[in-house]
């Protein structure tokens, strides 16, 4: 009964064209050609109130269809007839986003009902967010968030972000900008596999029992960014160092935290048995050095980057990350010039991935024995070994010895005398752990005894164990509550790094589960439900959670958190990996990588200095570098 068509270019297209389909209108909407869907809405608004399903996606009730007719003209005007309207639209964008703070387009408001004028607005500020990128991010936030907020309704989502219609033109006379650049690197994309290895940017691989490198997973365009952003969670990670610095040091206070998740989380429990060994130790050694990483991801809706989490173990990808910046920079000077100044942009340089050798570095020093050795502790294959080995190298270049090796290589070979540790014969300075934060990377008893004859030495380790302690996701949540971040930093410092935390709930009281698993029930989206676990793939998403839940005992339901679901907008995304190209919608978490020293209570310092970007598919939940969905990406920012 229908007859619309799937249409060849991106305006006016599948999602309000598969928009219309889903009602199953009782009457004939015919796409007479591209660009006639004022008209069409028009008729829907005329009609809705015969339609069945209307009612569950969309309000009737208040359409701004008329004042959207101006808007909708110029941009039809510019895709028909190929014309700059970049004035005309700026007065459009004001006018429109002063409908929304007067409160006219309801959507922010009432997030579970699109009006058809909502769709059209969405439809005309995805064109210019196309036609001029960044116009909206950077002088629009409030249409923006609007942008975002509308496009985070699941049921639009599924429209919008599907590669296929993010990479069609929008009219035949207005290309998408998008197709340019994945010509640029189809033509090029042996040269960009090589240029890859070339600058350093190498993974090892493993097939069929033989070891290779090829490049490592990476992004060919980088993520924009304003660089104030960057400065902004710079500052942020400086104060949740000193938090996670502070909270290390007060053994009580977190292992009444902990304790109760120590009752059936084995792991939890050896960690803070060995720890408690320590506090009471004599010769233990006074310094603690962490290497933090602090993840972000974009909340759209509210234009925030908010927390995903801190890490403070094994942090990777500071070196490749460094080897893309420079990468992207090239291929800026080069293959993308025209991009380049087309968009007034330039990739950030001057950062200092070195930052982790620097720590290492000034740790070892502390230790005072020119002739002790770095002990590195990583698992019998490591794919980033690259990225692990240039740390090695930074090392030597200072003339530092490290020595590599594995719990289970250290058996027999390492033993402390008076708090003295030799590893193979070797006095050890300091011990830079690569592995040991799942319980699987102790493979024998023996692996457990080598962990804590470690910790009760004088030599220095990265991390501590008590840094480790106060990594767990359950003090994530521990530190939303006032009281307790106030113990370690200021009312002002807490409140100034709290605007980046996501809420979060725990199950530490049983009469409130119900509750919040009903809370989930109503929109399971929203929600990411995470154990005590590190490393990627261990969260659940959408309709996992709630079958989850309701197969714990409420007892083990404690040792999860459930947070509040971030949602970014996603951009497409070209991705290289072993030299094959994929092209998707994708989004970009940004780290910000630092450190911290500390003797006793006292903080000797406390820095921060590189970045990751790692980009990944939008549809998959997770996604880590190893495990073959995200790549490594950096960011660039405007030229002026
Ligand atoms: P892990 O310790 O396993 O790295 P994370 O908390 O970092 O655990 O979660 C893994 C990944 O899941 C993140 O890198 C991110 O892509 C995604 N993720 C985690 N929390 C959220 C959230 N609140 N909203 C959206 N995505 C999330
Ligand atoms: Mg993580």
């Amino acid at each position: 009964m229908i007859s619309s068509q799937s249409l060849q270019y991106r305006f006016g297209s599948e999602p309000i064209n598969g928009i219309i389909k889903s009602l199953n209108l009782p009457i004939q909407i015919q796409f007479v050609e591209e660009i006639c869907i004022f008209e069409q809405l028009i008729k829907l608004v005329q009609i809705s109130e015969k339609l069945e399903n209307f009612s569950k996606y969309f309000t009737n009730s208040f359409t701004l269809l008329e004042s959207l007719k101006p808007f909708y003209q110029t941009i039809q005007k510019s895709l028909n007839q190929g014309i700059d309207v970049k004035n005309d639209v700026l007065e459009h964008c004001i006018n429109m986003q002063n409908l929304i703070i007067k409160n006219q387009l309801k959507y922010l408001e009432n997030e579970k009902l699109l009006s058809v004028s909502d769709m059209l607005l969405v439809e005309l500020l995805e064109v210019v967010n196309n036609m001029y990128p960044n116009l909206l991010y950077n002088n629009f936030q409030i249409l923006y968030q609007y942008l975002a907020k509308v496009l985070s309704n699941n049921f639009l989502q599924n429209y919008y972000f599907n590669v296929e219609f993010m990479m069609k033109d929008f009219s035949p006379k207005i290309k998408n900008a998008q197709n340019i650049l994945k010509g640029i690197i189809e033509c090029n994309l042996p040269t960009f596999h090589d240029f890859a290895q070339c600058q350093g940017i190498l993974y090892r691989y493993k097939e069929d029992g033989q070891q290779f490198p090829d490049n490592c997973p990476v992004s060919l365009f980088p993520l924009y960014i304003n660089y104030d952003i960057i400065d902004d969670l710079k500052k942020k990670t400086i104060l949740q160092q000193k938090v996670v610095a502070k909270m290390g040091m007060d053994f009580e206070w977190y292992t009444s935290i902990l304790g109760r998740l120590a009752k059936h989380d084995e792991f939890i429990r050896r960690m803070i048995q060995i720890q408690a060994k320590v506090e009471k130790s004599e010769t233990k050694c006074p310094y603690t050095i962490c290497i933090v990483r602090n993840d972000f991801l974009h909340n759209a809706s509210q234009n925030q980057w908010m927390q995903v989490e801190y890490n403070c173990i094994a942090i990777s990808f500071g070196f490749i990350s460094d080897r893309v910046q420079k990468y992207h920079s090239l291929l800026f000077d080069s293959y993308y010039k025209q991009i380049k100044e087309n968009y007034k942009i330039k990739v950030k340089q001057d950062l200092n991935h070195d930052i982790m050798v620097d720590a290492l570095h000034k740790a070892y020093q502390l230790y005072n024995n020119k002739n002790a050795i770095v002990l590195i502790i990583t698992a019998e294959f490591e794919g980033n070994v690259y990225d692990q080995r240039y740390i090695e190298k930074g090392l030597a270049k200072l003339g530092i010895l490290s020595k590599r090796t594995t719990f289970i290589k250290l058996i027999g070979n390492i033993i402390s005398e008076n708090g003295i540790l030799k590893a193979f014969g070797q006095e050890i300075a300091l011990v830079y752990f690569r592995t040991g934060y799942t319980f699987d990377q102790y493979e024998n008893e023996e692996c457990w005894n080598i962990r804590e004859m470690i910790e009760l030495s004088k030599a220095l380790k990265c991390p501590s164990l008590n840094t480790q302690l106060v990594n767990f996701k359950k003090l994530q949540q521990i530190l939303l509550d006032e009281t307790q971040i106030q113990k370690f930093i200021t009312k002002d410092e807490s409140q100034l790094i709290s605007e980046n935390f996501c809420k979060i709930w725990g199950f530490d009281h049983e009469d409130q589960h119900d509750k919040l698993i009903e809370m989930i029930k109503q929109n399971p989206y929203d929600y990411v439900l995470k154990p005590q676990r590190e490393g990627g793939g261990n969260n659940y998403y959408d309709d996992q959670i709630i079958p989850e839940l309701l197969k714990l005992s409420p007892e083990q339901r404690t040792e999860f958190i459930v947070m509040e679901r971030i949602k970014p907008i996603p951009r497409i995304g070209f991705m290289m990996r072993r030299g094959q190209l994929d092209i998707q919608a994708v989004i970009s978490e940004i780290s910000v990588i630092g450190y911290f020293i500390n003797e006793g209570e006292n903080i000797l310092v406390n820095e921060v200095g590189g970045y990751l970007v790692r980009t990944k598919r939008y549809l998959d939940n997770e996604g880590g570098v190893a495990a073959g969905y995200a790549v490594v990406d950096s960011f660039m920012i405007s030229d002026n």
